[in-house]
């Protein structure tokens, strides 16, 4: 018996380095917005291969079937929360249906987010549309993340238009799991920038040990991802989930400061 336990603390021992040894792969995961609208172009973004997050904007025509067909598919759902920007005084009844407004009172913020969340079938988590504006506001963030605390498991992703944005920091203040988008795939619909903004996203998986993209249902950034995202194994990456991208980034997040990266202007 005592042999028996030697050999089985040797093997463990022996075991150990191995395991310190294993190499964790730079990881990246992919979020496609703005859903709800076009169905042709929802269902070809819920058909991309692998964990790919799927954003869906609440009372769009398409929003409940989308979502519907995206988790039966085994893609995470979220809620696309579309929140006030800087020029969306000027969109007038044109801004989506479910904004989060600066003018609202907190009754009618929490009132307005309930139904959207309830608009969308299988949310795990909620990300941010637009918000150049409300997400530099700390009371209204507050008001936000406090609703979403309350909803149970729910995180949150700040899709990061502004960096003036507290969304993160409320978020984690208020004990929501969250995580920030490093980079915007298609600035523009160009297939050039869509591989340029790919490549520099898998850079800073390099660099930080993951990173979030976020794209939109665009052919140019659907057929790049059809191809692209099937190779990244070989190319020494792993495509993870962006609720398994939430829990990295909160459980490294006292080492972390937060990436830098650039917010465009006005979204
Ligand atoms: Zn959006």
């Amino acid at each position: 018996m005592f042999f028996l336990r030697v050999f089985l603390s040797a093997l463990i021992l022996l075991a150990l380095p191995a395991a310190a040894e294993q190499v964790t792969l730079p990881r990246v995961a992919v979020i496609i917005d703005d859903l709800g609208y076009a169905l042709a172009a929802g269902e070809r973004a819920i058909n991309l291969p692998g964990p790919v997050a799927c954003a869906i904007l609440p009372g769009t025509p398409r929003a409940i079937r989308l979502a519907e067909q995206a988790h039966a598919s085994g893609k995470e759902v979220l809620l696309h929360l579309p929140l006030q920007a800087e020029n969306d005084y000027d969109l007038g009844d044109a801004a989506e249906p479910g904004s989060l407004h600066l003018d609202m009172s907190q009754a009618e913020f929490a009132h307005t987010f309930i139904k959207d969340i309830e608009a969308v079938p299988h949310v795990i988590g909620v990300n941010s549309h637009r918000g150049s504006l409300l997400t530099r506001h700390p009371g209204h963030m507050n008001w936000l993340m406090e609703e979403i605390r309350d909803r149970g498991d729910l995180f949150f992703v700040d899709s990061y238009t502004t960096a003036a944005s507290v969304a993160l920091q409320l978020a984690r203040e208020t004990g929501v799991p969250a995580a920030k988008r490093d980079v915007f795939l298609d600035p523009d619909q160009s297939p050039e920038t869509v591989a340029r903004e790919f490549a520099r996203l898998k850079k800073l998986a390099q660099q930080n040990g993951f990173a979030l993209g976020i794209g939109h249902p665009y052919p140019a950034t659907l057929a790049f991802l059809e191809k692209e995202l099937p190779k990244l194994r070989n190319e020494g990456f792993e495509l993870i989930s962006i609720s398994e991208l939430v829990a990295l980034t909160n459980a490294t997040q006292n080492n972390n400061t937060g990436h830098a990266v650039a917010a465009p202007a006005g979204q």
